[in-house]
Formats: structure tokens, sequence, C-alpha cells
């Protein structure tokens, strides 16, 4: 139902399986894509298998992403402000990986705010992150 809502993405993305998908965390992240004003590249969403025991892609309520040409930095920035619009700071797991491929985020929905970064393997502060994106 939700997909006929989106204005960027379909159900033939790398969702895993799209029917799974949270229908907030999908028009968070169209919103995202809106505000960036550039296509967003969906690295994983809805997994059975592969991630962290508790993980949020089991239940289809995370993505991990990427925006093309743009910096780490003005997404973080978009990012932040559109969690701000939707009133939603406090209800979401937000990573950034610098260890990927391509480097991106992991965005969640969870009941109490969660901020890290990954650098080479090893979890870190999202501060640290900040400090060199
Ligand atoms: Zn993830």
């Amino acid at each position: 139902m939700v997909w006929t809502r989106l204005k960027y993405f379909n159900k033939n993305e790398n969702w895993g399986n799209p029917d799974e998908m949270n229908g907030l965390l999908l028009i968070t992240l169209d919103e995202i894509r809106d505000r960036c004003n550039n296509p967003i590249v969906v690295h994983c969403a809805y997994k059975q298998t592969g991630h962290s025991e508790k993980s949020k892609h089991y239940t289809g309520d995370a993505v991990d992403f990427h925006v093309c040409n743009m910096s780490l930095r003005d997404t973080y920035n978009i990012i932040i402000e559109v969690l701000e619009n939707f009133q939603i700071v406090d209800k979401t797991g937000l990573g950034i990986y610098l260890d990927w491929n391509s480097q991106g985020f992991h965005l969640d929905l969870r009941p109490q705010r969660g901020r890290w970064g990954r650098i080479e393997g090893e979890y870190v502060g999202i501060d640290l992150v900040l400090s060199q994106i």
C-alpha cells in the first residue's frame, strides 16, 4: 500500500522482501531522497541472515544506503533534518559506515535513539566519524 505513495522508490530495488518493509521507514527514505535531489542506492534492507543479533534488518525496519554525488557530511545533515521534521530523531538508529565499499548509512526505526559509526571494522562513536567526514 505504502509503495504507491513513494515518489522515488519501487518494489524492484534491493529491499530483500519489499512487502516486509516498514512503511514509515520507506516514507522517510523517500523524503531524504527528495531533499538530497540525488539518486539513492539501496545496499540492503530486509534480510533473514548476515547481520548482528536483533538486527532491525530482520524485521524490515532498517535500510543501508548511500546517496550518489553527495558527501557523507551533506547527506548526514539532510538525514538529521528529515528525522527532525518527521519527529523521529529519538526513534531512529543511524550508523555511518566508512568501511563499506560504498560508504554510507544504516537507518532504522526503534524505540530509542541510537547513533554510531564504523571504521575499519570497529564500532566507534558517531562523533569520531563526524570529525572525519
Ligand atoms: Zn544496516
